[in-house]
């Protein structure tokens, strides 16, 4: 027996989640996979842009109060601070506040929403392989279920992304575009694996010896404590493990060598050029949809998961091409900015590495209230322009279709 929906979402992270709010927010029969249960572990800083409080608001009609009062938010400042080698270059305020989730709060939240609005959760159910053309998932526990499309919304380690069929260049490119991240929370004290003061607002760490020399270092809020992490690409032979303990003996952390470190690859500057194949739509960091300078992503998951779910939405009650559809969606929205982050991202690496920190303190100490939009959203990573976010007219509230 094979067990038919109208679209399945492998993964029930924000993409996924988003995804399947917006489709079954529709009538459609919607089926929510994830390996694991809610509420699971995630390495992430659980920053929140603005831009991404409007995702969720738009998506989900989460405002900030509803996440508030669901857990879902445990700090917000409009303080930032950027740092070379240590030493401060600028500390800003942000018209805008940087908010601050636990992810296991959040994405339960989320996935709970999709699933009150009518999607079945497939939960601790593992996606084995994906037939693009057939639009089948085969579970790991041998189970076969059939959809008229699959959305790909199952992380940067993807199971379904492997059925693009892709040759080795394209395998390659992945591979190279792929950044180590690790992070630890640390609770606030002196002693040994304690962080020495407390965290109020994000710092962002980059240039020296302990930072990956195209990425970068973060410090933020955490719920226990504060949150010290680093990402970037990585160079051959190089030990991130000790790179992050020297980056942790730069912020005055005693006893690094014995702190346990927690890993999780972020795609940084992979964003696939044909997310789509056949029944297949990939969303998401399974379709490498992180923002390559900062390394922000839950906006970009949450837009890309919302953008599957028009595009598949619209070749279901239409009879439009899916693959057009969310490509017309991602170049309307995305895609630029995930060019043009890109650019800036190699230009300040570039820079920095030729001329020091002279360059990056010109750039952070230019144009700051633009740039604190830029992170937030209502500026884009092009010239600073004026950006306003295309969403889909299918956006509005989700209402059934009728
Ligand atoms: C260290 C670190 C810090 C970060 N900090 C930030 C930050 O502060 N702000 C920000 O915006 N972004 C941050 N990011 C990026 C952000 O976490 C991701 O981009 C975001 O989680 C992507 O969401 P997603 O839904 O695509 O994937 P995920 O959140 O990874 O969700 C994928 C889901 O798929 C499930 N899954 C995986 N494989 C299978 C399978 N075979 N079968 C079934 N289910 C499966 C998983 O269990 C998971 O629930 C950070 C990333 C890292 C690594």
């Amino acid at each position: 027996m094979v067990k038919d929906f109208d679209v399945l979402v492998a993964g029930a992270g924000p993409a996924g989640s988003a995804a399947a709010r917006v489709l079954a927010g529709r009538g459609l029969r919607v089926g929510l996979i994830d390996r694991l249960a809610h509420p699971r572990f995630k390495l992430c800083g659980g920053l929140l842009t603005a831009k991404s409080m409007d995702a969720l608001d738009r998506v989900f009609g989460l405002g900030e109060a509803d996440l508030a009062a669901r857990g879902g938010l445990f700090h917000a400042t409009p303080e930032y601070v950027f740092l070379h080698q240590g030493r401060e270059l600028l500390r800003g305020a942000a018209a805008e506040p940087f908010r601050f989730v636990e992810r296991p709060v959040l994405d339960a939240l989320l996935a709970q929403e999709a699933v009150a609005h009518g999607a079945e959760p497939l939960f601790g159910r593992v996606v084995a392989a994906c037939d693009a053309a057939a639009g089948e998932v085969l579970l790991a526990d041998g189970e076969r279920l059939r959809a008229g499309f699959v959305i790909g919304a199952d992380g940067v380690n993807s199971a379904t992304r492997r059925a693009l069929g892709r040759g080795d260049a394209a395998r390659r490119a992945w591979r190279e575009n792929l950044a180590a991240a690790i992070e630890v929370e640390l609770p606030v004290g002196q002693g040994p694996g304690c962080f020495p003061r407390q965290v109020r607002a994000p710092e962002l760490h980059v240039g020296g010896p302990c930072v990956p020399s195209a990425g970068y270092g973060w410090v933020f809020p955490g719920p226990r404590g504060a949150k010290a992490g680093i990402c970037g690409l990585r160079r051959r032979g190089e030990d991130f493990g000790a790179l992050f303990r020297d980056y942790l003996r730069l912020l005055g952390v005693a006893g690094a060598e014995q702190i346990p470190l927690r890993g999780h690859p972020l795609p940084y500057g992979n964003a696939l050029a044909r997310p789509c194949s056949g029944r297949l739509v990939l969303a998401g960091d399974a379709g490498g949809f992180v923002e390559p300078l900062f390394g922000e992503g839950i906006f970009y998951a949450l837009a890309t998961g919302a953008h599957a779910a028009t595009a598949v939405l619209r070749a279901i009650t239409r009879g439009a091409d899916a693959a057009d559809e969310y490509d017309a969606l991602l170049a309307r929205s995305v895609r630029p900015e995930l060019v043009w982050s890109d650019r800036l991202r190699w230009l300040l690496f570039a820079a920095m590495r030729r001329f020091g920190p002279a360059p990056i303190k010109g750039f952070v100490r230019c144009a700051p209230d633009a740039l604190a939009q830029m992170v937030h959203g209502g500026r884009s990573f092009r010239l600073l322009l004026p950006k306003r976010w295309a969403w889909g007219a299918e956006l509005g509230p989700c209402a059934p279709l009728g």
